[in-house]
């Protein structure tokens, strides 16, 4: 069923996960139930990550925390909607987003292999000319809408 493909974990367990930068600095736990996952393309994604694309994986803020290294963030951005990155070797780790109430992970930092896979490409009208998508997954000019 297509339309499912952007609903959360089934994984009802509350598994932990854990993620980290590339130094290890800085460390985070997250909650295995994330409410949906998919590779962004926007020019902003592009250039905090120096990829193609940006695999992301949301959930409630409340869900996410840093437990190592918190005072080598470096947030860029303001409280309700910003990147996190660590401050000695500029990993992007997260972003909060949608007001301050969800946290995307860059899910390249995960440590842990979550429930949850990325279930369609967005922003596929900001695209890398270079890069192309091979895979089956649905492709979204910008955010997913809904329906
Ligand atoms: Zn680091
Ligand atoms: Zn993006």
């Amino acid at each position: 069923m297509r339309g499912a493909a952007v609903t959360g974990s089934k994984n009802s367990n509350a598994r932990i996960l854990n993620g980290e930068c590339f130094c290890r600095a800085v460390r985070y736990t997250v909650v295995d139930a994330f409410a949906y996952a998919a590779n962004c393309h926007c020019s902003n994604c592009r250039r905090a990550t120096g990829s193609a694309f940006k695999p992301f994986a949301g959930i409630a803020r409340d869900k996410f925390r840093v437990v190592e290294g918190g005072d080598n963030l470096m947030i860029y951005g303001e409280e309700a909607g910003h990147d996190a990155h660590c401050r000695r070797c500029g990993s992007l780790l997260y972003s909060v987003v949608r007001e301050g109430a969800f946290v995307h992970v860059a899910m390249g930092t995960l440590v842990d292999d979550p429930s949850i896979r990325p279930a369609a490409h967005i922003f596929v009208g900001s695209k890398a000319p270079w890069f192309e998508i091979t895979d089956g997954l649905p492709q979204y000019e910008g955010h997913i809408v809904a329906g």
